[in-house]
């Protein structure tokens, strides 16, 4: 999702000793002159609207990142200052950025949300919940424990037993498509219709939502929000997707189609193709073969499909196979016996 900046706003603290609500940028309290407590949240003056800052130096600051406490002191310096302004202190080693990135005015956890600013800023650090040592065994076990039930099932089902069976009857299918080239009508994305077919029946359809500003799209934004810049000043931004819309067409085209299948069937050793006069305009298509043997395994009758024509043209009535089925009574593997 795009992040759209509409502007800055002027946030507000509050005085820990006196109460006073101060302009964020300011740095000591305007009433009893207390500086600003480390971990002071800013708030915004008004919920509703945005009293958007037209000074550029105000926004420069507040695009330069978080403010910095001085590690001596703790006044609150600028970002790029390198020396405190009460102290004088080194602000290069140990100083303390404010934090920022949060959403001014939601009170939970505070939410990390970047912001687009040159240079990164130091967000929050994410804490893991911690997860309770048995919880997590009992979990690991379960999963092992399902593990084990589908693979044993699985072997269950695909465990063979080699049993004698002798061959009953057999039954052959063969089967041709026939296709012909004819006019087909498709449909497609404007930009994807082959230059010689004319479009038409066209309607704009959503194609896909960007997170980034296409020409032509429509823009689709939430509502604004500020984020805290740690410099007492917010960053209102909008969550922005951008909705590329395309005419979607029906358009005439020649193609080769299925127009017919052909099938021929039988009992006997010797499966012929299908007998095909083909018109002009119309060519083979795909071919299929199905054979089925059926056996006797100590009266029980079991079939077996397969598309080995050699296989089948062993299976001579009354010869005798060997056979490997399952306990669902499939045929996984058939041989005759020498
Ligand atoms: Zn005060
Ligand atoms: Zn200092």
């Amino acid at each position: 999702m795009a992040k759209k900046i509409l502007g800055y706003v002027e946030l507000i603290w509050t005085c820990d000793s006196c109460g006073t609500k101060n302009p964020g940028a300011i740095k000591s309290c305007t009433a009893c002159g207390a500086p600003q407590p480390i971990g002071v949240r800013f708030e915004q003056v008004d919920a509703d609207s945005f009293n958007f800052i037209k000074d550029e130096a105000l926004i420069r600051m507040a695009q330069q990142g978080p403010d910095k406490h001085c590690p001596y002191c703790g006044t609150r310096n600028l970002a790029d200052a390198l020396t405190c302004v009460q102290c004088n202190g080194d602000l290069t080693v140990g100083a303390k950025s404010r934090p920022s990135g949060m959403v001014v005015g939601q009170d939970a956890q505070p939410t990390e949300v970047e912001i687009d600013t040159p240079g990164s800023l130091p967000g929050f650090e994410r804490t893991a919940t911690p997860m309770s040592r048995g919880l997590l065994l009992l979990i690991i076990l379960a999963v092992l424990g399902l593990c084990f039930f589908f693979m044993w099932n699985t072997f269950k089902a695909n465990r063979t037993t080699d049993v004698n069976g002798v061959v009953l009857s057999t039954a052959w299918e063969r089967s041709m498509a026939i296709e012909a080239y004819t006019t087909v009508t498709e449909s497609d994305w404007l930009s994807n219709i082959p230059s010689n077919a004319s479009a038409y029946g066209c309607s704009s359809r959503l194609k896909y939502n960007s997170s980034t500003y296409v020409p032509g799209s429509v823009e689709s934004c939430g509502e604004p929000y500020t984020v805290d810049t740690g410099t007492g000043i917010g960053q209102v931004v909008q969550d922005c997707v951008y909705q590329v819309y395309e005419d979607y067409c029906r358009y005439e085209t020649q193609a080769w189609v299925v127009v017919d299948t052909v099938t021929t069937s039988g009992t006997d050793a010797y499966a012929s193709w299908p007998d095909l006069n083909l018109m002009q305009n119309q060519r083979l298509g795909g071919r299929s073969e199905r054979y089925t043997i059926y056996f006797d395994v100590n009266g029980r009758s079991y079939n077996m499909r397969t598309s080995n024509f050699e296989l089948y043209q062993s299976a001579v009535p009354g010869s005798s196979w060997t056979l490997a089925v399952t306990e669902g009574g499939d045929i996984r593997r058939a041989e005759p016996n020498p």
